[in-house]
C-alpha cells in the first residue's frame, strides 16, 4: 500500500479526533495519512485530506506554482460566432390581464472551429 502525508501546511493543527496520536501527556495532532486508492490515484486527493488543506498549500506556494508554468501572453481559441433569428414570445400586460406577444429574437452561439 502506498501512503502520502497530507501536504496541507496546517493539517497537523486541526483539532479533530482523527489526528490525535500518542498517549497520556504525550499526545499530538498529526498530519493525516492518505492511502492511495483507485479513487484518488492520479488526482490531488492523494496529496490532500480535504479542500482546506489543498487551498492552504496553494496559498502558501502560489508564487512557486506559478513559476512552473507562467502565462506571459494571452491564449486565443479560434471561434465562429453565429447569430440566428427565431420566433419567441413575451408576456404583455394590459387592463384585461396578460397576453403572449410573438417577436423575433436573436440567438448568439459560439462555435468551435476545426483548425486541423
Ligand atoms: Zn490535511
Amino acid at each position: 500500500m502506498t501512503y502520502n502525508w497530507c501536504h496541507g501546511p496546517n493539517c497537523h493543527t486541526n483539532h479533530t479526533q482523527s489526528r490525535v496520536r500518542g498517549s497520556g501527556d504525550n499526545k499530538v495532532l498529526r498530519t493525516i495519512k492518505i492511502k492511495e486508492t483507485k479513487w484518488n490515484n492520479g488526482n490531488y486527493w492523494k496529496y490532500f485530506c480535504n479542500q482546506s488543506c489543498l487551498m492552504d498549500f496553494i496559498r502558501l506556494h502560489l508564487t512557486s506554482i506559478i513559476a512552473i508554468a507562467p502565462r506571459r501572453e494571452a491564449l486565443e481559441t479560434p471561434i465562429k460566432v453565429e447569430k440566428e433569428k427565431y420566433e419567441s414570445h413575451r408576456y404583455r400586460y394590459n387592463d384585461n390581464g396578460s397576453y403572449r406577444e410573438p417577436y423575433m429574437a436573436t440567438r448568439t452561439t459560439i462555435k468551435s472551429v476545426d483548425n486541423a
